[in-house]
């Protein structure tokens, strides 16, 4: 089958390529480089270097003739999106709608759409599920929950079948060390302390410790990259098979806080990594932990790679011999 994976030279993104190339499909790269890295593109993929916002590239990439497209480009830092929401709407929701139009004209007629758990906002219950209400608290899950609504319209009036996945917190690193580029100014948590760990940044700041949680740190589900290339693969073969469209959500089901995230850091690294507990970040709930029950029913998904141990390791590999 022949994918064209838009956004595939990115941290996810690159996961994904790898594995749809590790199981034999035909891979073409579409991606700007505004965040993936070049060092993320396999010589076996082909590669168109053009924004999703250039819809005559798209369309004309399109018309190579593709089984699926596996949409994962967006701007994606949940606080930008608050100060610049002009930004996030122009390249995640317009982005969006090319890509949509574009598949509609060629005849492609399934995508994998990377959501996020930022659709459901402030949570009322956990373990989230699929029918917790939607209700983001920042725009950038906004921009996730109208592209979902988007889908499901041109689901609707053009037999496009999509999986939309919201992911939990992707963390981790290729387990064979294949994938070696680097997120640029990361803000997230993980790739913040393999900054500190490898002397890049000073400290972790710790945005507060006085949530209502075990040890006061936020608490998030973090899954592993490997595991949600994998979850791309089944909900295409999935769709493929059953011609039905899918909303899912892709956790590991388990809650770590910042200090257990630093600890193990600590651990696998043996780097003292210094940290200083700072106030909270606007906008932070204490607590998101998925249920992953409908994933599993679904597609027979099974995280192997989201332990916090694998998930650390994975990623100092690759920090720890950087630079
Ligand atoms: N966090 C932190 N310091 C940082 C980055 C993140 O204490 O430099 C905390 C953040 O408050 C949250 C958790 O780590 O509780 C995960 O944050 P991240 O930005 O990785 O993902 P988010 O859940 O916000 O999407």
């Amino acid at each position: 089958m022949k994918v064209l994976v838009i956004g595939g030279a990115g941290y996810i993104g690159s996961h994904v390529s790898r594995m749809f190339l590790d199981r034999g499909y035909s891979v073409t790269v579409y991606d700007n480089l505004y965040s993936g890295c070049r060092e993320n593109i396999f010589p076996e993929a082909k590669f168109v270097k053009a924004d999703i916002l250039d819809y005559s590239t798209l369309e004309i990439t399109m018309k190579g003739g593709f089984d699926a497209l596996i949409h994962l480009a967006a701007l994606k830092a949940a606080g930008e999106s608050m100060s610049i929401p002009e930004k996030y709407a122009l390249n995640n929701i317009s982005g969006t709608i090319n890509i949509l139009n574009a598949a509609s004209i060629t005849g492609v007629k399934i995508i994998v759409f990377s959501s996020s758990a930022a659709v459901y906002g402030e949570p009322e219950y956990i373990p989230l599920d699929e029918d917790h209400p939607t209700n983001p608290e920042n725009f950038y899950g906004f921009t996730k929950l109208e592209i979902e609504r988007l889908l499901e319209w041109y689901d609707r009036l053009k037999g496009i079948k999509y999986a939309a996945l919201r992911y939990f917190n992707a963390a981790g690193y290729d387990p064979e060390g294949r994938i070696r580029g680097l997120e640029k100014n990361p803000q997230n948590l993980i790739p913040v302390i393999m900054e500190v760990a490898t002397g890049k940044r000073e400290k972790l700041q710790i945005f507060g410790d006085d949530y209502p949680t075990e040890d006061g740190t936020g608490v998030r589900d973090y899954i592993h990259v490997t595991d949600l290339a994998d979850a791309h693969i089944k909900a295409l073969e999935y769709i493929h098979s059953h011609k039905e469209s899918l909303i899912l959500n892709l956790g590991s089901e388990t809650g770590l806080s910042v200090l257990e995230v630093l600890e193990t850091a600590r651990k696998v690294s043996g780097k003292p990594i210094p940290a200083e507990v700072t106030k909270r970040r606007p906008g932070d709930p204490a607590r998101l932990v998925a249920s992953a029950v409908k994933a599993k029913g679904v597609l027979g998904w099974n995280p192997r790679y989201s332990d916090p141990g694998s998930l650390l390791s994975t990623t100092w590999k690759i920090y720890g011999s950087s630079g």
